[in-house]
């Protein structure tokens, strides 16, 4: 789960993180209003606030110098379609704002932290080059990104984290700082379950502080039952309606980009199913994991779901039958396929348990459904039809 900018603040801010003064906004009044608050001279930093980085580049931070400025800003970023890099082409109409104290920036640097799967640990990365994109300096010159990989008994120790400050140019005189907001930033992305934690840039003031002025913070999806107060700070407004609706009924549901609808149990066999219908040609319009045990309402709300999508023109249905029984799945598919009065090609692939009597119940259902043996057999002819 992904959360805003100014919520991330105010979690790290918990755990010692200093970052500038700032109010969440909703309109241009409050925006004002705020910048008023925050002091009478300025100058602010206006922000959008959506899901999505890159904000900067695209017109969604601006520097104000005046409270007018701060209106003709605030005016302007809400209810603008920001387009980053990472947003759609479409761009991500902006909601919210952060209006904040301005900082005077000497230095702008990196840091951020993600779960190294390979060593199964923690690792922290920080670089010199901070404010652009990370991705960049990643690939152009990788030996300007220091990393520590942290022993999780441990935790990051004061001598790694002076390490790192050091490395990234961080004068003597602020290192005690840096140390502390680096080790409260991994102490945050382990105690919240972190994805993800980056503050991009980390500034060094004219005065030699150390203030995080961007923050980003990703939960891991599993472990929000532990977090209900991280939970509470999900804005459904940045989220794609269809995996909205699909994590209402337990279905692990992303949107592609392609015209064959996939309805799957299992993540493995989704994957291995989108993997064989590119084989053939074809693309994949979703990632759908029914799950072990779907109920016929779980497959009708599955087959909502892949429909509510135009441009899926063909449906793939892949099922082993393993704690999953092949009847079940097939009087679910026939019944969906009547309530939403399915107009596309069906394919089935139906394997496992009860698989005849599942068959069976297909043939018998009157509904113009296309039986496949196998997998290839069944990504071959879906890809026919969805191209018919
Ligand atoms: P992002 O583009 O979505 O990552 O948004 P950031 O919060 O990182 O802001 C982009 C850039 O705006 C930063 O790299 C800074 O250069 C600039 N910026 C943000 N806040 C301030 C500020 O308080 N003062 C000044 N001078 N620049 C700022
Ligand atoms: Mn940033």
């Amino acid at each position: 789960m992904k959360i805003h900018e100014y919520q991330a603040k105010e979690i790290l801010r918990g755990f010692g993180v200093a970052t500038p003064r700032g109010v969440a906004c909703f309109t241009v009044e409050e925006a004002v209003k705020a910048a008023q608050g925050l002091g009478a001279s300025g100058p602010w930093v206006v922000k959008a606030q959506i899901h999505a980085g890159g904000r900067g580049k695209g017109g969604g931070v601006k520097l104000a110098r005046s409270l007018d400025e701060v209106r003709e800003y605030a005016d302007k970023i809400l209810g603008m379609h920001l387009i980053t890099p990472q947003t759609s082409p479409e761009g991500q109409l902006v909601r919210r704002l952060l209006v904040e104290q301005g900082v005077d920036i000497a230095k702008e640097l990196y840091v951020g932290m993600v779960v190294d799967r390979s060593s199964q640990r923690v690792v922290v990365m920080a670089s010199s080059e901070g404010g652009m994109e990370i991705e960049e300096v990643a690939a152009r010159s990788p030996e300007k990104i220091h990393k520590v990989f942290v022993d999780p008994a441990a935790g990051l120790t004061p001598e790694e984290a002076a390490g790192l400050a050091r490395a990234i140019g961080i004068p003597e005189a602020s290192v005690a700082e840096a140390v502390g907001i680096l080790r409260a930033l991994h102490q945050a992305f382990v105690e919240t379950d972190g994805g993800l934690a980056e503050i991009n840039p980390l500034v060094l003031t004219g005065a030699g502080k150390v203030v995080a002025l961007d923050a980003k913070m990703n939960f891991d999806d599993n472990a929000l039952f532990r977090h209900p107060e991280i939970l509470a700070l999900r804005d459904l407004d940045e989220e794609d309606p269809a995996e909205i609706e699909a994590s209402r009924f337990g279905l692990s549901y992303i949107s592609l980009d392609g015209n064959i609808g996939c309805l799957v149990n299992g993540a493995g066999l989704a994957m291995a199913t989108m993997d064989i219908i590119k084989l053939y040609g074809g693309e994949p319009a979703n990632f759908l994991d029914v799950g072990g045990g779907a109920t016929t309402e779980k497959v009708t709300e599955a087959f909502k779901l892949m429909l509510s999508n135009p441009k899926v023109h063909a449906i793939l249905v892949n099922i082993f039958g393993g704690i999953m029984r092949c009847d079940v799945i097939a009087t679910g598919v026939v019944e969906a396929a009547r309530q939403v009065k399915l107009k596309v090609p069906l394919v089935v692939r139906l394997e496992g348990t009860n698989v005849e009597l599942g068959k069976q119940i297909l043939a018998e259902s009157g509904l113009a459904i296309i039986p496949a043996a196998h997998m290839a057999d069944a990504a071959e002819k879906v890809v026919r039809a969805a191209g018919a």
